[in-house]
């Protein structure tokens, strides 16, 4: 079914720039591999995070996550946990198996939809040594307010902490501080779907240049200086043409953020009840849409057919959480996910786009009230 109002509909640059850069790219006979556009890219988006903040890119947040995760952590021989939260998307956990961990899922807040920290302590306490490190998802690359905590309990404990912000481009934790900047490193998408968006790719960011360094080989076969294996690799390298789109999205991005947070400040106002808690921090977000919680799931199901039917493209993220898909369903699962079934169950998500018309915001609030 086509939807007059789709969920996701991200704004690629204009067609002539995005010619000029590809007959650049022609010209130059340098299609991928750290060609100049890709390493520009890679420097702006450091220094889009923090003055002090290097960066990888990537084919897709996926390979940046298995990249760091063996960067961080080395493969793993499946007997260690990662602490992660289940209400999330299937990629970190994907990662850790492939590199040889096994996820262990925590519950998350009623509020902020985020990792629950109180729990995660309780689990490193009693686990101890089989948790070998934190998988910290910002959920709906909405930056976790107080992330300064995370970083605390990481260092307290002597965990890592990887960040998936894959959606969280564009994002803020609290005064200022930019996602991306927080703990071991973050993982960035640039997929379509995400509010940053080239098409596919993604990015690592890091205050540790080695690090990064160290990213770039494993996403190149493990080549050091002389293209000679020096560390387990793969090919996860970003393309030319992608890497141009990003420099162009770049160039328009602050401007797009605010009107994609003036729609979400429309949805606020618009529906000023406490029948609807909206996720905490969304507005300092980048916003890959809107996410609220409703009363039950009788009421949310009536709310997504009752927008569906009327031509709008609402969906209940992440829900159902992982730990109720077929392949994770034997994962660990530190306590209980009381609050994720809850959520699972009352969640809703709204369109947010770059250039949505009035009129069509009208039409959800008018939906929903
Ligand atoms: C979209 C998303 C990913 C996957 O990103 P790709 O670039 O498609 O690999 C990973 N984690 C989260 C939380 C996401 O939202």
């Amino acid at each position: 079914m086509k939807y007059k109002i789709p969920f996701i509909k991200p704004s690629f640059p204009d067609n002539e720039k995005i010619l000029q850069d590809y007959d650049a790219i022609l010209k130059a006979n340098w299609y991928t591999n750290f060609g100049p556009y890709e390493r520009e890219f890679a420097k702006l988006v450091g220094s889009y995070v923090g003055k002090e903040y290097f960066a990888a890119t990537f084919s897709s947040a996926t390979t940046g996550l298995i990249a760091s995760v063996i960067a961080v952590l080395g493969k793993g021989d499946n007997s260690k946990y990662v602490i992660m939260p289940s209400f999330t998307f299937p990629a970190g956990a994907e990662a850790l198996i492939w590199c040889g961990y096994k996820p262990m899922f925590i519950d998350i807040e009623k509020e902020s939809l985020q990792m629950n920290i109180a729990q995660a302590r309780t689990a490193i306490e009693r686990e101890g040594k089989k948790i070998k490190a934190i998988l910290f998802c910002n959920a709906f690359g909405v930056g976790k307010v107080n992330v300064e905590e995370w970083e605390d309990l990481s260092n307290q404990t002597d965990k890592p902490l990887i960040i998936d912000s894959a959606a969280g481009f564009g994002s803020e934790y609290n005064h200022g501080r930019k996602v991306g900047s927080a703990g071991t490193c973050e993982v960035f998408s640039f997929h379509a779907t995400k509010p940053f968006a080239i098409g596919e790719g993604g990015a690592v960011v890091s205050k540790n240049e080695e690090l990064i360094k160290l990213l770039k080989s494993i996403q190149n076969f493990g080549f050091n200086q002389s293209s000679m294996t020096e560390t387990l690799g793969f090919n996860g390298k970003l393309q030319e043409f992608n890497a141009a789109i990003g420099l162009r999205q770049l160039e328009t991005f602050d401007e797009k953020l605010k009107d994609r947070r003036k729609v979400f400040n429309k949805y606020l106002e618009g529906l000023n009840t406490s029948k609807i808690l909206w996720q905490e921090n969304a507005e300092n977000s980048s916003l890959c849409f809107a996410t609220a919680i409703v009363k039950d799931r009788s009421s949310r199901d009536s709310l997504l057919n009752k927008l569906r039917k009327n031509g709008v493209e609402a969906r209940n993220y992440y829900s159902p959480s992982l730990h109720n898909h077929p392949y994770f369903l034997n994962q660990k699962i530190f306590s209980d996910l009381s609050t994720t079934d809850i959520i699972d169950e009352s969640v809703i998500s709204l369109p947010i786009h770059d250039d949505m018309k009035d009129q069509d915001v009208e039409l959800i609030l008018n939906l929903l009230k």
